[in-house]
């Protein structure tokens, strides 16, 4: 399609992978559901950034995704809306697990991913909770207890509730490693290797990056299956 090819042209979009479908370039032709649309228009957004546009028909249609593009380009959403769309599917009502899980670096970006959570996942009522370290356990115990549908996470602190036994993955069937390449920088490989071996394997995978250095690939090698790669612009390796 021209205008597919126009469209990747003009925001520097290149895409790695059998059958990637056309971007999507306007929120109202993106299949979401009002109440998703609802919190996007009183965000104020114009439009869907280009990680957005080409990423999210690629994870809504249940493929693995690997996404490149710098920060400051609307990654959190490029996961979390095909993510809503994706508990929106399973109902899985018991919320006996989480089905959502985004690992994340720090606190700091673990805390903005739960406010956008909570923010666009309100109207759908999708309950959503964090982990991470340097705060107390109990009240993190407590709020995965009450039953959640996304968890965002530090790998270091998930793994040491899972080596608890407080929380169980296999109901996790949607992973998100978000900035990858800093989470493999900070030495968090060993934990998010052993989180994974927790979930089921019949899960969809979604990785999310700056950079694209040799660390990166070898893990999404690992952890992948047949992604569909998108870069936005050029890639630092
Ligand atoms: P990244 O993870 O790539 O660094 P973020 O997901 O943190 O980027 O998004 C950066 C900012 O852009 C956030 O404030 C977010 O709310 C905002 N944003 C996300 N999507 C859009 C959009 N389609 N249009 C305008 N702003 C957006
Ligand atoms: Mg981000």
């Amino acid at each position: 399609d021209p205008s597919t090819e126009a469209y990747r042209r003009r925001h520097e979009i290149t895409v790695v992978g059998g059958n990637v479908p056309a971007p999507i370039t306007s929120f109202e032709t993106g299949g979401f559901p009002p109440e998703i649309l609802k919190e996007i228009q009183r965000a104020g957004f114009p439009s869907p950034t280009p990680i957005q546009a080409q990423s999210w028909p690629i994870a809504m249609q249940s493929q693995d995704v690997v996404a490149i593009a710098k920060t400051g380009s609307g990654k959190t959403l490029g996961y979390l809306l095909p993510g809503f769309m994706h508990i929106k599917r399973l109902q899985n009502n018991l919320r006996s697990g989480p089905t959502v899980l985004v690992l994340a670096p720090t606190r700091e970006l673990a805390t903005q991913i739960l406010e956008e959570a909570m923010k666009f996942g309100r109207s759908s009522r999708i309950s959503s909770t964090c982990l991470y370290g340097g705060a107390p356990k109990g009240p993190q115990l407590r709020d995965l207890d009450r039953g959640v549908d996304v968890v965002v996470a530090t790998p270091g602190r998930l793994n040491d509730i899972l080596e608890m036994r407080r929380i169980s993955l296999k109901q996790v069937s949607y992973l998100v490693l978000d900035e990858a390449d800093r989470m493999l920088d900070m030495g968090f490989e060993p934990q998010i290797r052993k989180i994974v071996k927790a979930i089921p394997p019949d899960r969809q995978t979604l990785m999310y990056t700056a950079t694209w250095p040799k660390e990166v690939r070898r893990i999404a090698e690992d952890l992948l299956v047949n992604p569909v790669q998108v870069t936005i612009g050029s890639v630092d390796e």
